[in-house]
């Protein structure tokens, strides 16, 4: 029954000459979540709004679960369109529409119409009244209301006429691509994956790096994190992923490095190179799952000493989260069943038993010199063996 859908957005932050990148950020998001979805459609801005026309039969169930992940969206709204036939016609469509769309009619109900193509013959006000005359004529159960009504029946008269009234709520959030790009620190976690999602919700782009230790870490634990970069990549759009090669640096941490400090040294290195190649690819900052006191490595004095070594600001969308407000997200957004995949990440092997929740500054410091000898060639190899994927929702390429 319904052939279109009206894009509903948040106008706040949408003025003057953002709003045309919005508007069109938007349009490009909605493409792309649409782009595998059973059917064609047209997305399209006409005078102020978004619209999405079905060119074909679709799977409408599944169009709205792709619309309801793209962000910047705050209604969608089904529409049926009809061809203009005369007033006496549209009269019977409207009031099929109600019969389907409402089948218990004791509700109260306004007509709101807009007249977007001036030559029919009546005017909105017009339209009002003589549409609610004939919806109170044909359902004597429906009473109007102007101020509070239940339905607001909304016709649009175009080259064809657009008849809605449900709205179904949208993500909120800005359209991806129009507030930058930041570069994630993807694990094969529940934390990082959620730290992305709200961070894209935001209208960031993002694009991931992951730290994998072979032979430490599986392939499994590699393509779970794949795996979860495709999950979050329906609501962000494709997703760059950089697999760098953690094994020797690690190794050589193990080696130089006290053991109750070598998760903070990690964590330090992983920042350096994240940075580094975040810096290369024009992103603004980072983003990790880091929330205080979860961990060791994760109390306000360890996540001081990892952030030390960024000049690039690190954002932390998760920081006065608790765990089951993260994985209550993680459900919503479907990356939880993948993350609780038992597949060993790269910390978990070189966890000490009693880490250091209070790490000093100046000993970390002093502790990191000890691998002033390779450091930096090993941090470069494995720069140069980045392994790019290009993960998007339609697989990976
Ligand atoms: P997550 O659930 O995201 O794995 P966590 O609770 O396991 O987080 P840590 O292991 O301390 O926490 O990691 C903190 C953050 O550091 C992660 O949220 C992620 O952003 C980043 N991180 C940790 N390990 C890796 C890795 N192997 N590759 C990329 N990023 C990582
Ligand atoms: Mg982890």
């Amino acid at each position: 029954m319904y052939k279109a859908f009206l894009i509903k957005y948040a106008e706040i932050g949408v003025k003057g000459k953002n709003r045309y990148l919005f508007e069109d950020a938007l349009v490009a998001q909605i493409k792309y979540a649409l782009k595998k979805c059973e059917g064609e459609f047209l997305v399209h801005k006409t005078q102020g709004r978004i619209y999405v026309d079905a060119l074909t039969e679709f799977d409408y169930d599944e169009a709205v679960a792709r619309l309801k992940r793209v962000f910047g969206i705050s209604g969608i709204c089904p529409v049926v369109y009809v061809e203009d036939e005369g007033f006496e016609k549209l009269c019977e469509d409207v009031i099929a529409y109600i019969g389907k769309v409402y089948p218990d009619q004791n509700r109260t109900f306004k007509v709101i119409s807009r007249r977007a193509r001036k030559n029919y013959p009546k005017e909105s006000m017009e339209l009002n009244a003589d549409l609610g005359e004939a919806i109170l004529n044909a359902c004597p159960d429906m009473r109007v209301d102007v101020h509070n009504p239940d339905i607001m029946l909304h016709v649009e008269i175009r080259e064809k006429i657009y008849i809605y009234s449900e709205i179904i709520p949208g993500p909120g959030g800005m359209p991806v691509g129009t507030g930058g790009k930041a570069m994630l620190l993807l694990s094969g976690g529940i934390d990082s994956p959620v730290a992305g999602y709200m961070i894209a919700k935001r209208g960031v782009k993002l694009d991931a790096v992951y730290f994998h230790a072979p032979p430490y870490t599986s392939e499994r634990a590699k393509q779970k994190v794949v795996d979860l970069a495709r999950i979050v990549s329906r609501y962000t759009g494709p997703i760059y992923l950089h697999v760098i090669n953690f094994t020797d640096i690690q190794l050589y941490i193990y080696e130089k490095c006290p053991h109750d400090e070598l998760t903070i040294i990690m964590r330090r290195y992983m920042m350096r190179i994240a940075e580094t190649l975040a810096k290369q690819t024009e992103c603004l900052g980072l983003v990790t799952g880091e929330s205080i006191g979860q961990v060791a490595s994760q109390t306000m004095h360890s996540l001081a000493a990892t952030n030390e070594v960024c000049e690039l600001p690190v954002y932390r969308p998760l920081i006065g989260f608790d765990k089951q407000e993260i994985v209550q997200v993680s459900e919503k957004i479907d990356t939880y069943e993948t993350s609780i995949l038992p597949f060993e990440d790269c910390c978990t092997i070189f966890v000490a038993k009693h880490p250091v929740t209070k790490p000093n500054l100046k000993v970390i410091r002093r502790h990191e010199e000890n691998l002033n000898e390779k450091i930096e060639e090993l941090v470069q190899t494995a720069l140069d063996t980045d392994e790019l994927i290009i993960v998007s929702d339609s697989g990976s390429v």
